[in-house]
């Protein structure tokens, strides 16, 4: 199913961003639409579904349990030819065309669709005004950056393991603080943490991580969640509470950069993810032919 980094091109006329419900039906409607586009996501598509342990409210399929619909779905968009390559998004440039980035790779996209769900959980305090001073999202990304300097790894799953250890060999101390149970295999050199992030320090750059009984002293912070905060993906993303404010066709306030799904705001339910994947891979290639023309 999944593709290797390696086959992702340097430009695509779409990028469609979270391979939930919202995802999967916007890549099955530009591959009607026989358009030249890529469908990023993560390894496991979708945790949220899987984790629905009965869905009654899905069109066609009562009582369907959550990990069975998963199945089904990718088993659509497989039977569709179309790949789903394993590549988080850190970061978004401002486009036309957008430059996504992620770990080692970036490439160009005219026109995208952000599905990557809702993030659970507020932002820490001191993260927005110290993102980019300090605050990322990808420690591999920035790793260099901190060579001989010490940093925490505040991470949601097992991944940000991978990356503590490869910030392990170049940073003089490496913390990590899990927000999960269960650490799988992290280097000897990593001091764990258990205590809860209060706050993130600094004037100019990150000075302290804040973990109420103690304080470290950090250059970095990196925060490896399942999903990022969609205000944090894109500069001048206009949002509306915690979701990307859209309109009915899903367009958000930056040309060509569309929204879908659980990331747009309530109700969180598949058939709104699904409908509105669809509708903005219908827009997406409006926009596309218009950008033609
Ligand atoms: C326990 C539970 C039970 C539920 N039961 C029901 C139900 O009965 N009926 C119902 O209608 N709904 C139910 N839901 C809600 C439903 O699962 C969601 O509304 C739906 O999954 C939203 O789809 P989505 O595509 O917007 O986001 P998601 O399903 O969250 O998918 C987003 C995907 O994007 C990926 N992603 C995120 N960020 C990035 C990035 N930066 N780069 C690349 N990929 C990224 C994520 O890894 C994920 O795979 C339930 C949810 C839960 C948790």
């Amino acid at each position: 199913m999944s593709e290797d980094l390696n086959m992702l091109k340097d430009h695509y006329e779409l990028a469609i961003i979270g391979c939930g419900p919202a995802g999967m039906s916007a890549a099955l409607n530009a591959k009607i639409r026989n358009r030249d586009f890529v469908l990023l996501g993560s390894e496991f598509c979708s945790p949220k579904l899987s984790k629905a342990p009965q869905v009654d409210n899905w069109l066609g399929f009562p009582e369907i349990g959550g990990e069975e619909l998963r199945q089904r779905f990718l088993d659509h968009v497989k039977q569709k030819e179309i790949p789903i390559t394993q590549f988080k998004v850190t970061n978004i440039y401002p486009g036309p065309p957008y430059t996504l980035i992620g770990k080692d790779q970036s490439f160009e996209a005219d026109t995208v669709i952000i599905a990557t769900g809702v993030t659970t959980g507020k932002l820490f305090p001191g993260e927005a005004e110290l993102l980019g001073k300090g605050v990322g999202y990808c420690a591999t990304c920035d790793g260099p950056l901190y060579k001989n300097k010490q940093v925490a790894i505040i991470s949601y799953n097992q991944e940000g393991e991978e990356e503590a250890n490869y910030m392990a060999d170049i940073c003089s101390k490496v913390y990590y603080i899990p927000y999960y149970s269960g650490i799988s295999k992290l280097d000897p050199r990593i001091e764990v943490k258990k205590g809860r992030v209060q706050k993130i320090l600094g004037v100019q750059m990150v000075e302290q991580l804040d973990l109420g009984e103690e304080q470290l002293s950090v250059a970095g912070v990196f925060i490896l969640r399942d999903t990022l905060p969609a205000e944090q993906l894109v500069a001048g993303l206009e949002m509306e509470e915690s979701s990307i404010k859209v309109n009915h066709k899903l367009e958000t306030n930056l040309p060509g950069l569309f929204a879908a799904g659980d990331c747009t705001g309530q109700p969180y339910q598949l058939i709104k993810a699904a409908g509105e994947g669809g509708t903005a891979a219908l827009q997406a290639v409006k926009y596309l032919d218009n950008l033609k023309s």
